[in-house]
């Protein structure tokens, strides 16, 4: 989906201005804010209908404006570790920002500054997952309250350990 003209061209101003030191206000706001899956949107990796499970929204939101959404970190950590396959033409160097949905309080948080728990009761609507949470403590409750492994930094997560959670019985 597209942000519009009026975002883009918004979005080249704050670039333009990035480019000279000066950052507008809004620019932060922009990334802050992910745009909402389309009704009918699909995701890239398994092809469910994203809308259905808005518990689990992970978006990438890209350099020009336009964004792919999924229907859990599970896949959208599928898709960054390898875009060539997933979402073809499409770069890591041009991510603007990625986005998870947090367990608590359901809100669209930076998918860099979240952790994720793995190997918990709680599974999305492809099985086993990587439960955002939005803090440190977080993390630790919820671990505990859903007999959680592991907890991990998004830079943390490799392929070897997407496919142990495929290949681990819900
Ligand atoms: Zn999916």
């Amino acid at each position: 989906m597209s942000l519009g003209p009026a975002c883009a061209q918004r979005r080249a101003l704050c670039l333009a201005l990035a480019g000279v030191g000066l950052v507008a206000p809004d620019c932060a706001q922009a990334l802050a804010a992910p745009p909402p899956p389309g009704a009918r949107d699909l995701c890239p990796v398994c092809g469910m209908m994203v809308s259905k499970y808005p518990h689990w929204v992970a978006t990438i939101v890209w350099k020009d404006g336009h964004s792919h959404h999924f229907d859990g970190p599970k896949d959208l950590f599928k898709a960054l570790l390898n875009l060539g396959k997933f979402i073809p033409g499409h770069r890591s160097e041009d991510v603007a920002g990625v986005f998870v949905t947090e367990f608590y309080g359901l809100k669209r948080i930076d998918a860099r500054k979240a952790w994720f728990v793995q190997g918990s009761d709680v599974l999305g609507p492809m099985g086993n997952e990587l439960v955002p949470l939005a803090s440190a403590e977080d993390a630790a409750d919820f671990r505990k309250d859903h007999k959680g492994r592991q907890i991990l930094h998004f830079d943390q997560v490799t392929p070897a350990l997407i496919q142990s959670l495929d290949a681990a019985k819900p």
